[in-house]
């Protein structure tokens, strides 16, 4: 059975398999998450993801991890939050179940994800965290999935929201 928690770091300085990139359809790059990533992975993550041909929203695709300590990204864009009505939860579970689903097909066994969609793109942190809490909880006891998932919060406060969502049993 997989183990699932939140703590509070800088996703580019964990060492797992794999940690989650919150991308743009581009896939080349931007600020937040994608730029701390691409400057911590170096110029070979950006010539990797060229190749790619972009990545449209809810959908997830994986490269190496370059300088990263982890071996691997997984890419994935989550919706801009246009206020609930334009399937913004359904997307954003889409991020966290694909990205799954293509961590088990290349095996990986620990990984992490950031808080998809709550910067710059401005989902709400609450009912964006009780869908990521969800979403990994309905696939986590499938065949090949990580044992190590991990959500990664860079404030405190974020942290204390994901803790409180992991407490409930929903
Ligand atoms: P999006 O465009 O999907 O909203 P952002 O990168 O703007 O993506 O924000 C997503 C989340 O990632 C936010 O909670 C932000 O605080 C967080 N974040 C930004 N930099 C890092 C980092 N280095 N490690 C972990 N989380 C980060």
């Amino acid at each position: 059975m997989s183990t699932l928690r939140a703590i509070q770091a800088d996703i580019t300085t964990l060492a797992l398999d794999c940690i989650v990139n919150a991308a743009n359809e581009s896939l080349l790059g931007g600020g937040g998450v994608d730029g701390a990533i691409h400057s911590a992975a170096g110029p070979q993550l950006l010539a990797q993801c060229r190749t790619l041909r972009g990545c449209a929203t809810g959908e997830a695709k994986i490269t190496g991890g370059f300088r990263l300590p982890a071996r691997y990204v997984i890419h994935t864009v989550g919706p801009v939050w246009h206020g609930g009505n334009a399937g913004e939860a359904e997307l954003l579970a889409a991020c966290y179940r694909n990205s799954l689903a293509l961590a088990a097909t290349h095996h990986i066994q620990s990984i992490a994800f950031p808080a998809i969609s709550t910067g710059v793109y401005g989902y709400p942190l609450a009912a964006a965290t009780d869908i990521a809490v969800r979403s990994v909880r309905q696939v986590m006891g499938q065949p090949d999935m990580p044992q190590e998932i991990v959500f990664c919060c860079f404030s405190e406060r974020d942290l204390a929201v994901y803790q409180a969502a992991l407490l409930r049993q929903d």
